[in-house]
């Protein structure tokens, strides 16, 4: 079958169109600045990548685009629109009410506004993107595909919070879980690399990314995430603060005479890495402005690691040991002396790490050494293929 996958923000689309026999991607690309003016990013499988001014004054225009470039007579992937089988969706925030995904129709789409106030950053703008290939692709199942699904096995003593339990039986408040898609994936992978028995693991995933979350895989399913209701809480990231008190939040909004809109925007989008050194949110920079000598650059790698660090340890815990710890996302994935710092907290659980080995980026490998006691890997990611798994899988019964 031949999946068109959609990742919808509010101002971009990403896409790939992928054959899930084969497992190839065929063709992939995004759509940038709807809304604004529009810019089609197209790229069929091994040919160069084509950027076209087109304009988007909606979603249903982006994915009119993204059809015309896939049937284009020169470069397009496909000879017409009747090879897609079906489409699959990224969708935030699936509440409860999804822990798998699902054929999408009109109580689905109801269910996932549900959702909306939980997500409001993300599930309105996947919402329109499925609307807008319904429209124009009315025939072909679409698919809901979940970042907090893979999270919900997750038992309640790790999902609650302890705040009044009505707050949760009324309004939904408790520990989700995001990169669900990617943990999954990654989880699956690597034991299929390491040859252990899924049913039989315990697997600590590391995704680290601009955004980052560690979950702890126990047996094949979450029993513990890093993200909570939204993916602010967990480790230090890009430009998030993870963890923090929430009285500190209290007392920053009074220094600064802010609203919660405010200081919510000042733990999204100015803190994490950004915050704390500000340089930058881009790991690159940091390690860049690290090695002229910028302290606070250097005070931020060290807290992203060993916050990572103490997650994994906690991780041990709950699990009760570790056999596979595994890395992914841009940073997981691409930076040894990341991997190489947060494993240094490590030997306590025998972790050791294989220099040479961990001199690797953007590929699967095994990064521990010989006699570690704890596995180490690296799995890049791959959130489209689980989609288009999944979609597949729905869309052919
Ligand atoms: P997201 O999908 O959450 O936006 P990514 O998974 O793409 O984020 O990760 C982005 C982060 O990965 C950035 O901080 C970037 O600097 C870092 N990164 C990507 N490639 C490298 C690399 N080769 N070395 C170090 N960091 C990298």
């Amino acid at each position: 079958m031949k999946i068109l996958v959609i990742n919808c923000g509010s101002s971009s689309l990403k896409y790939q169109v992928i054959d899930s026999e084969s497992e190839q991607v065929l063709a992939k690309g995004l759509c940038e600045r709807i809304g604004i003016d529009g810019r089609l990013v197209y790229q069929k499988a091994g040919l160069d990548k084509e950027i076209t001014d087109i304009p988007m004054p909606t979603h249903k225009e982006a994915v009119a685009s993204v059809i015309a470039a896939l049937t284009n007579d020169k470069t397009g992937a496909l000879s017409s629109l009747d090879e897609i089988d079906a489409v699959g969706h990224r969708v935030v925030h699936g509440g409860e009410k999804f822990a798998s995904s699902v054929l999408i129709t009109d109580e689905v789409i109801s269910a996932i506004e549900e959702c909306n106030d939980l997500a409001p950053l993300h599930n309105p703008a996947n919402i329109i993107g499925i609307k807008a290939c319904q429209e124009l692709m009315p025939t072909k199942p679409q698919v809901g595909v979940f970042d907090t699904a893979f999270h919900q096995t997750m038992p309640s003593k790790a999902y609650m919070y302890a705040v009044p339990y009505k707050y949760y039986e009324e309004n939904g408040v408790r520990r989700y879980g995001f990169h669900g898609t990617s943990h999954s994936y990654v989880s699956k992978r690597v034991c299929e690399m390491d040859g252990c028995d899924l049913k039989n693991s315990k697997i600590v995933v590391c995704h680290i990314g601009n955004g980052a979350s560690c979950s702890a895989v126990l047996n094949g399913e979450s029993v513990d995430t890093s993200m909570g209701l939204s993916p602010l809480e967990g480790l230090v990231m890009g430009t998030r603060s993870g963890d923090i008190d929430p009285s500190a939040v209290e007392y920053m909004a009074k220094c600064d005479g802010l609203d919660f809109a405010g200081v919510m925007n000042v733990l999204n989008k100015q803190s994490g890495v950004l915050g704390v050194s500000g340089v930058s949110s881009d790991f690159r920079d940091l390690l860049a402005a690290s090695a002229e000598g910028n302290e606070r650059a250097t005070l931020a790698i060290e807290m992203l690691a060993y916050r990572v660090a103490k997650y994994i340890g906690a991780y041990a815990a709950a699990m009760n040991g570790v056999d596979v710890i595994c890395f992914t996302a841009g940073l997981g994935e691409n930076n040894a002396g990341m991997r190489e710092l947060i494993c240094s907290y490590l030997g306590f659980m025998g972790v050791k790490i294989d220099s040479a080995a961990n001199n690797c980026a953007g590929e699967e490998c095994l990064v521990s050494a010989k006699d570690s006691r704890v596995k180490v890997y690296v799995v890049p990611t791959n959130e489209e293929l689980m989609i288009a798994r999944d979609t597949a899988e729905i869309a052919s019964k």
